[in-house]
């Protein structure tokens, strides 16, 4: 019987992935991997079968139960099986219910840390999460819902209680997360950063508050992962490597090769 590894792959770039990963993936002989996996991270795993098995929004997704199975059965045949996610498994990644099923099984299973995504954006803009005298204290929340048990608006709460929040899976209904946000009690002038493709050549980036976001949204097209960072240390987003802006405006940060961010 082999050993499941729950891998993270880092938020995109192949280089933020950890040695051990590394060298769990020249040892696989079977990875399944998320669709948003970097091709060059994949390569490593150069004498591996390689399964896409990626759920993304709105995308065709390959059932949870599925891909359980699909586990079991290729530890009853392989000593090393990678199951690589992206950024970090143990966030918003369904890792549970893949580490309870294997474990009902009786398989072995070993997880593996990444870089998730809300620690590539802050590179990224280069804005701390936490900050003396501002923030100290960080939430990961989603507004998506998960469970049937679930309420529309539980998430909101932790967000404003919170000095710093990261919000995955929110950027395609920024404007439902505004609203959320200042139904709860968020002060509309909010600092809010987002982050697309962080890490990666293709990253963008802005700079707007809650009652702008749903607006600044649209007129970007957010499209491709990203996170929404809100809070006052998105008031001063002028760290080294980033353009200093106005909080009320976006900015425009230039990539190394001279193209535009946002265009
Ligand atoms: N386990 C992952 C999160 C999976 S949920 C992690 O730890 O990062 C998928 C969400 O992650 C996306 O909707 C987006 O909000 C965020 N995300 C993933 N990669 C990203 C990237 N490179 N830049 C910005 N956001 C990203």
């Amino acid at each position: 019987m082999g050993t499941v590894y729950l891998v993270g792959a880092g938020p995109g770039a192949p280089d933020l992935l950890t040695l051990r990963a590394a060298e769990l993936l020249r040892q696989a002989q079977i990875v399944f991997h998320d669709a948003l996996v970097h091709p060059a991270t994949l390569a490593l795993a150069s004498s591996a079968q390689h399964i896409a098995v990626g759920k993304r929004c709105g995308k065709l997704s390959v059932a949870q139960r599925f891909i359980n199975k699909r586990l079991i059965d290729a530890a009853g045949k392989y000593e090393t099986v990678v199951r690589l996610k992206g950024g970090d498994p143990m966030l918003f990644a369904r890792a549970q219910e893949e580490i309870d099923a294997l474990s009902a099984a009786g398989v072995p299973v070993v997880v593996v840390p990444g870089v998730t995504a809300a620690l590539a954006a802050s590179a990224e803009i280069g804005v701390s999460l936490s900050r003396r005298g501002v923030s100290r204290s960080v939430v990961f929340a989603t507004p998506r819902v998960g469970a049937e048990e679930d309420a529309d608006d539980d998430w909101t709460r932790a967000v404003v209680a919170a000095d710093t929040a990261v919000l995955y899976m929110a950027a395609g209904q920024a404007q439902a997360v505004a609203a959320a946000l200042q139904a709860a009690g968020m002060r509309p002038e909010t600092p809010v950063a987002v982050v697309r493709n962080a890490s990666l050549p293709t990253a963008r980036s802005f700079h707007t508050s809650l009652a702008e976001l749903g607006a600044a949204a649209e007129q970007w097209h957010l499209s491709g992962p990203a996170v929404i960072l809100v809070g006052e240390v998105y008031k001063q987003a002028d760290a080294a490597g980033v353009a200093a802006s106005e909080f009320s405006g976006e900015h425009e940060r230039h990539a190394a090769d001279g193209t535009a961010w946002w265009r």
